[in-house]
This record gives structure tokens, C-alpha cells and sequence, in this order.
């Protein structure tokens, strides 16, 4: 059977894409198929039309110094001296309709009889709560850290992996410590498939794989086909799962088995002369709305805008509630909104022991054709996404 391509990914967020660059630059023909009409997924650098190009980001905000596959993509892509360092602003609580600080809300004496307690007894198949409960303090966990490790994974965290959240990463001294770029984080994906031997097409929504042989059918929602003898599959766990070929099915189940995290992002932006009460802020984690969070653009300032990305519970709240809670935050009339947008998300709800599952999902994979990354395996930031997708490659084509 003749292939279309060497190797087919399904998904053109950060962990397709990262997957796709490593492939083509090791020789192999890559298509992605991206089923919405932009690249990048949960890397959405939001442009409010009429507002002279002023940009939010919709999802990730941040990369750091220690995302040493991220920094060597940039690298391959020319990208190292347009990386502007973030400005250093704090975080703020949102409690009971009122902004306050951080340290209003921390225990201080438990706080440091507590400590100890963090260093020991490890954080392997324990859950945040468990972890962080014993290691903080019950209360500060409850009155601060448990409202900041939910805003963090956008959902209750606290049967979250605790060695997943923040994996530790060497730094790069030598680099920003936490950058972005002029036009946003879009720009990274955006530059990933202006290479001229990766082929991308969006708006091709994959339905459904099927094994040919020793590679893939892989059958589109428009009722076309493509063939390839190598297949990535770089989407969320409820999709991948779909996507799993028949005869994998002990894979089907335990990809199936990965919850998922539904977020309604609400994303807008105000003339600044009209938030002259509001300091700058890097955002408000709520203790009790129905948001987890808000993440400000304040660290890259405008001359004439700024922007707020508030992350919802899913089915909480209406759109009009959702801005009255919005407004009541920013302190502003609705009619004072420049531009607004409204963004479907979704993290992988991840829960203590998924290392289990990672394993067994790699013992199904072995020996076969068939890749399965995204940020449902080492964690969910950019840079685990992007170190699963360096294995798979490893795996699937080595060296
Ligand atoms: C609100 C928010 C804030 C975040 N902040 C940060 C941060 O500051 N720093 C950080 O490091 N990380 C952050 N993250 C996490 C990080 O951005 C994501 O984990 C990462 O971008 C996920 O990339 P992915 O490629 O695995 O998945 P996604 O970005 O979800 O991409 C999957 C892609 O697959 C496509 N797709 C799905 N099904 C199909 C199909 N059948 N056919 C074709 N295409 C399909 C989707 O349209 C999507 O484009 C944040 C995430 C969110 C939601």
C-alpha cells in the first residue's frame, strides 16, 4: 500500500507541532491535521479587532527558562532574540468581593512548623491536598495554596498529582527568567509551521484511524483519507481516545480513562484610562467566585489597552453573569469593554497514581507505529508537552 505520507499528527497544539519539528528535522515527510481553522490549541494569543492589534492570550501566558526543549525549538527557529522578559508583578486574592494581598491570607506560624514537613516523605502517588495539606498547613492549604494550585490546573487540584504540577527543570541563567513575545505566545506555533518542509493543513478534523497493514488510514470528518506508515496523536485524552485504532483496545480504555478539565475563558480588553484605580496586577486567584482565576497582560504593558483573561467553571454561569462578575472585579460598567471573547478550554484532569496509567499506556505502545503525546502525560505545561513529544520522536524514529 503506497503512503501519502512517512508520518501523519493528528492535533497542531504545542505537542503535535513539537512533535512534527523533530520529525521533519530527522528527514521524515510530516503532515499535521489541525482540526479547527489555527494552529497552536491552548496557545491562543487573542487579537481584538478594532483595537489597533492589542493581543491577551486566551491560554498559556508563561514560559520559563528551565523549558530547555522549548529553548532549543526557538533556537532551530531563529526565535532567541525576539524573547522579551516579563515584568514582575504580583498576584492578588479575590475574596468575598474584595482584591487583597497574597499575605493576608497566609498562616504564618503554621506556615513554619509545617515546612518541615514538605521536605519529607516524597511526593510520588500522593495528591496535591496530601502533600501540600501536611507540607503548608491545613489552613493556609484551605485559605491560599489550595485556591492557587486549582487557579494553576483550572479545577479542583486537590487530588492532583503533586509530582506533576510543578516538575523541577534546570534553569538557563543566562535567559529571562519568564518571557513572551511581541505578539504573544501564538508566535512560537506560528513560526513552527512557517518551516518549509512541515506541511500543516487546519481545518481537518480527524474521525477516525484505521490499520492498514504496518501503517494507518486515517479518515477525515469530510469524508476524505490519508494514508501514512507513522502516526502522532497529539490531541486531548477524550479525542485521542476516539482516535485509538481498533484491535489497541486495552489502549482505547486506558486513554479513556484521563479526565478532562471543561473551561469557559472570557477574554477582553479595556482603554487603560479607565482602570486608573486598578494597580498593575499579574492577575487574581479567586477563593470563592465562580472563576478560578484571572490572568492580566499587565507584564507587557500597552500604551492604550489593557487586557484580562478570566477562566470559568464550565456550566457555572451565563455569559451576562459572567461579565457582571467581571465588571464587579475590574471595578468598571460593561459598557466601558473595548473587545470581549469567549474561548473553550480544557485541561486534563490528572489525578494522584497517573504515572501508573502513563506506564501502562507505554507498555500498549511498544514496538508500534503509533505516538501518543500532549500534556496529559508529564504534566501540563508547554514544556512537559513538548518532553513527551521528544520521547515519542526518540521512539518512533531513532537517531
Ligand atoms: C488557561 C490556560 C493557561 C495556561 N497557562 C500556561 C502557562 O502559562 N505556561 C505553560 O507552560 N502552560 C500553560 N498552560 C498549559 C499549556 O498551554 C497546554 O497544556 C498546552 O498548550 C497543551 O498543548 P497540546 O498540544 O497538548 O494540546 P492542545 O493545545 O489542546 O492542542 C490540541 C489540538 O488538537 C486539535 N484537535 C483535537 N481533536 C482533533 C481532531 N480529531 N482532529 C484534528 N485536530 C484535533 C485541537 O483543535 C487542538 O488545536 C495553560 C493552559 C490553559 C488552558
Amino acid at each position: 500500500m503506497s503512503q501519502d505520507f512517512d508520518h501523519i499528527v493528528i492535533g497542531g497544539g504545542i505537542s503535535g507541532l513539537g512533535m512534527a519539528h523533530r520529525t521533519v528535522k530527522r528527514g521524515v515527510s510530516t503532515l499535521v491535521l489541525e482540526g479547527t481553522d489555527r494552529v497552536g490549541g491552548c496557545m491562543n494569543s487573542r487579537i481584538f479587532p478594532g483595537c489597533g492589534g492589542f493581543w491577551t492570550e486566551a491560554g498559556s501566558h508563561t514560559c520559563f527558562n528551565s523549558y530547555g526543549h522549548l529553548l532549543d525549538i526557538l533556537a532551530d527557529l531563529g526565535l532567541m532574540g525576539q524573547l522579551i522578559s516579563k515584568g514582575k508583578l504580583r498576584y492578588q486574592l479575590w475574596h468575598n468581593g474584595e482584591r487583597k494581598s497574597i499575605f493576608s491570607a497566609v498562616h504564618p506560624l503554621e506556615l513554619v512548623f509545617s515546612l518541615p514537613r514538605l521536605f519529607i516523605g516524597g511526593k510520588a502517588g500522593k495528591g496535591v491536598a496530601e502533600v501540600y495539606g501536611a507540607g503548608l498547613g491545613r489552613r493556609n492549604y484551605r485559605d491560599l495554596f489550595g485556591p492557587a494550585f486549582r487557579a494553576v490546573v483550572c479545577q479542583d487540584a486537590d487530588d492532583f498529582p503533586a509530582d506533576l504540577l510543578f516538575r523541577r527543570k534546570p534553569r538557563r541563567k543566562e535567559i529571562e527568567r519568564s518571557f513572551t513575545f511581541p505578539g504573544g505566545l501564538s508566535e512560537i506555533p506560528q513560526a513552527i509551521v512557517c518551516r518549509d518542509a512541515l506541511q500543516v493543513r487546519t481545518g481537518q478534523q480527524a474521525s477516525r484511524v484505521v490499520r492498514e497493514g504496518d501503517g494507518f488510514l486515517v479518515r477525515m470528518a469530510d469524508g476524505s483519507a490519508l494514508r501514512s506508515s507513522h502516526l502522532t496523536l497529539a490531541v486531548p485524552p477524550n479525542a485521542a481516545a476516539a482516535l485509538v485504532p481498533e484491535g489497541l483496545d486495552e489502549l482505547r480504555a486506558l486513554v479513556a480513562g484521563v479526565g478532562i478539565s471543561q473551561i469557559e475563558t472570557v477574554v477582553l480588553c479595556v482603554l487603560a484610562q479607565e482602570l486608573e484605580h486598578l494597580p498593575p496586577m499579574a492577575g487574581l486567584i479567586s477563593i470563592d467566585d465562580a472563576f478560578y482565576s484571572m490572568v492580566s497582560r499587565d507584564y507587557l504593558p500597552d500604551e492604550r489597552y489593557r487586557g484580562f483573561a478570566f477562566h470559568f467553571r464550565r456550566g457555572e454561569l451565563e455569559a451576562g453573569a459572567q461579565v457582571e462578575r467581571i465588571c464587579r472585579a475590574l471595578g468598571i460598567a460593561e459598557t466601558r469593554i473595548a473587545g470581549i471573547a469567549w474561548v473553550a478550554n480544557s485541561l486534563p484532569a490528572l489525578r494522584a497514581g497517573h504515572q501508573d496509567l502513563v506506564r501502562r499506556i507505554d507498555r500498549s505502545l511498544a514496538g508500534g507505529r503509533l505516538a501518543v503525546t500532549g500534556n496529559w502525560f508529564l504534566g501540563v505545561s508547554i514544556e512537559d508537552c513538548l518532553t513527551r513529544s521528544h520521547q515519542e520522536c526518540e521512539r518512533l524514529f531513532p537517531d
